[in-house]
This record gives structure tokens, C-alpha cells and sequence, in this order.
């Protein structure tokens, strides 16, 4: 089946033309409803014979929203995404003064097996085609009741590694920044790596001036390959050179994500490490409490650790906030919904 959300307007327009004999303003017709996330049901001014001959061999809405949940605390909202083959991935909907941030899933699992994640506990499932990244998008966006971009901000943030699916996240950011579709732009769009650092640079090179994220953790590579094996592969002098090369070639400053884990990375050491790897680098680091996933048997700091290490990269120069953790009431963690889901309701 086709996935039509995975086309531009143009290459509809090609593909209507040539497999259905329907007119160019038809095909703009269609790609309006599929901005809107409509199904074929809903495409009024399209004839029924059209309609029902493309469901047969088409997909409209490539991530249907199956289960949502509310965070009665901050109104946190964490969708489960039901994808045409029946697989499910997630996003979550962040309200904030300035818009709703939304964070979507770039792969059905994930293989970057950090030890902390939810996501990577069962592997790779597959990639996620640049429609179904695209989908995730725009069924939360239909949710504003026609307002025309509910959805103001993304971050590729949800399961899976986005840069382990570089051409379809690519392709997904073509689609969602163009303008005859949702049109958010690039610098609303935060993506974010574990590290791998040869497709960074790509990515710093690429016609998108993204705001991009480092998932470091660990500024010491012998003890960051414990929770993340990606380290294997690309040092954490590499990961770090390879956002230098990004804030020289796009000037947008560098997120480093740091989780802080009991014991593991959470001490003064651990913070004379970061702030050396750091220094003179743009960047601004976000510590978050890890989000205990039961599979793991990983702790998260205590409360009053989270603040001593943000006092101590303060102390040294280091830009840090703490992130408020949001939705933590709904399993708001990469992959902890999808996990669930399938543990309840599969086994
Ligand atoms: N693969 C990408 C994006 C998905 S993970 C990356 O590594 O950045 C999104 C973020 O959530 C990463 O910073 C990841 O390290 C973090 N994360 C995953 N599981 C977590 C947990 N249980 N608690 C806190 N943060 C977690």
C-alpha cells in the first residue's frame, strides 16, 4: 500500500496523475484533506469512485491515533500511534505559554540499546517512513479544531534514533517545513542523537538549520560505553566535535542532554569531565532525573543530587537548567508507553 502522506505536493501530483489519471487540481485537493490528517471517508469534494479506488490501494492517515492520555497534573497528553501494519510508537504533546511542542518517534524500537531506554529494550523493529513521522504530526495537529498549526514546535525526540533513519528524517523535514503543507519552520524543529557523529556533520551540512540535541550522559568514554554502547562506534571527543562543526556551519547553539543516574554519573568528578569536554563550546545542558523503566533496574538522582550537580557545573562556567520532567505520570520516557502497551495488552 502507498502511503500517500509520504509524497510532496509535486510528487502527489506525479503519482495521481500517472496511476489514476486525476487532474493536478484534484491531487491538491487530496494533499490539502492529508494535511488535515482526513481519511478517504472525509475527502467530500473528491468523487466516491476516486475515493474508494484510492483506499483499496492507498493509505490517507498513516498514524491514526489509537490511546490517549492525559496528565491530570500538567496536562501533558502522550499518544499511542497506530501504524497501518499495526505496529504502534508514540509522541507526546508538551503545552507551553509559547505553543505545543510535540515529540515524535522516528522508529518502531530502536538498536542503540542505551541501557537506560525503553525504546531499545526489544531491538529495531523497522524505520519509520518519512509519512508516518510526518502523520504522527499532523493527526495531533488536526486536534486544534482547524487552528491551523496547534502543533508549533517538534522534537524528534521519541523512540528510536532519528539519525540511524537519516533519509527519511530528512524527507520528513522537507515535508513538514514546506509550504503548501504545515510549514513550521526548521527553527522550531529540535532533533535529537545519541552521537553519531559522521551523520551530525551531514546533518550540519543539510538545507535544514535544526536545533540539535546531544544525548551525552556521560562526558567519560569507558564508563559511558557501560550505559551506551553507541560510544563503541563514535568517542565522546567525536560526539563533540561533530556539534563544534554544527554550531560553526548553522550557528544554532548545541542542547546536551544529560540523565542523571544514582550513582553512575552524578558526582563532582563527573562534572569537572563535562565541563572540561564543553569548554568553549556553544551549548547549553539540560540534567533531567532518570526516569526509572522497571525492565532496567536503573535509579534515577535524588532531588537533592540533581540540584549539587547543577551547582557544580554552574560553579565551573557551564550553562545547565534543570529540564522539568513533564508527563512523568503517564510514562512519559522514550518508549515506557509503547512497552507497556504491548506487555498489557499483547503478551
Ligand atoms: N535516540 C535519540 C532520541 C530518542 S531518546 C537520542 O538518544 O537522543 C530521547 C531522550 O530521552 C534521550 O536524551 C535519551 O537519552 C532520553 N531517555 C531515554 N530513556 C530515558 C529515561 N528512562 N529517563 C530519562 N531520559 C531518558
Amino acid at each position: 500500500m502507498t502511503i500517500l502522506q509520504d509524497f510532496t505536493l509535486s510528487e502527489l501530483t506525479d503519482y495521481l496523475t500517472a496511476n489514476y489519471s486525476v487532474k493536478p487540481f484534484v491531487a491538491k485537493q487530496i494533499f490539502e484533506w492529508l494535511v488535515k490528517s482526513a481519511d478517504f471517508d472525509d475527502m467530500t469534494n473528491i468523487s466516491k469512485q476516486l475515493r474508494q479506488t484510492l483506499a483499496e490501494n492507498c493509505i490517507a492517515v498513516a498514524a491514526n491515533i489509537a490511546e490517549t492520555y492525559t496528565s491530570p497534573i500538567d496536562g501533558t497528553q502522550k499518544f499511542l500511534f497506530r501504524l497501518a501494519d499495526g505496529n504502534v510508537v508514540e509522541g507526546v504533546l508538551m503545552k507551553y505559554k509559547y505553543g505545543n511542542t510535540l515529540c515524535v518517534s522516528s522508529q518502531v524500537g530502536c538498536r542503540m540499546g542505551c541501557k537506560f531506554c525503553a525504546s531499545t529494550l526489544d531491538g529495531l523493529v523497522r524505520n519509520l517512513s518519512a509519512g508516518e513521522i510526518l502523520s504522527q504530526v499532523l493527526s495531533v495537529n488536526a486536534l486544534g479544531n482547524g487552528k491551523e498549526r496547534y502543533v508549533t514546535n517538534i522534537v524528534l525526540m521519541g523512540s528510536g534514533e532519528p539519525l540511524d533513519n537519516y533519509d527519511n528524517v530528512i524527507k520528513f523535514l522537507r515535508l513538514v517545513t514546506c509550504v503548501e503543507g504545515i510549514n513550521i519552520s526548521p527553527r522550531n524543529i529540535s532533533l535529537s542523537t545519541c552521537g553519531i557523529a559522521p551523520k551530525m556533520r551531514e546533518l550540519a551540512n543539510s538545507e535544514f538549520q535544526l536545533n540539535l540535541t546531544l544525548s551525552l550522559h556521560n562526558a567519560d568514554n569507558g564508563e559511558r560505553k557501560q550505559i551506551m554502547p553507541v560510544t563503541n562506534a563514535y568517542s565522546v571527543e567525536e560526539a563533540v566535535a561533530a556539534c563544534r562543526y554544527y554550531f560553526e556551519k548553522t550557528g544554532r547553539r548545541i542542547i546536551v542532554e544529560y540523565t542523571l543516574i544514582n550513582g553512575q554519573n552524578d558526582t563532582h568528578a563527573h562534572a569537572l569531565k563535562l565541563a572540561s569536554l564543553l569548554r568553549g563550546m556553544s551549548s547549553h545542558v539540560n540534567i533531567i532525573a532518570l526516569n526509572p523503566v522497571k525492565e532496567t533496574g536503573l535509579k534515577g538522582t535524588s532531588e537533592a543530587n540533581v540540584k549539587r550537580f547543577l551547582g557544580y557545573l554552574n560553579s565551573l562556567g557551564i550553562s545547565a537548567t534543570r529540564r522539568r520532567t513533564m508527563g512523568q505520570d503517564i510514562e512519559g520516557a522514550c518508549g515506557q508507553l509503547r512497552r507497556r502497551y504491548l506487555t498489557e495488552k499483547h503478551d
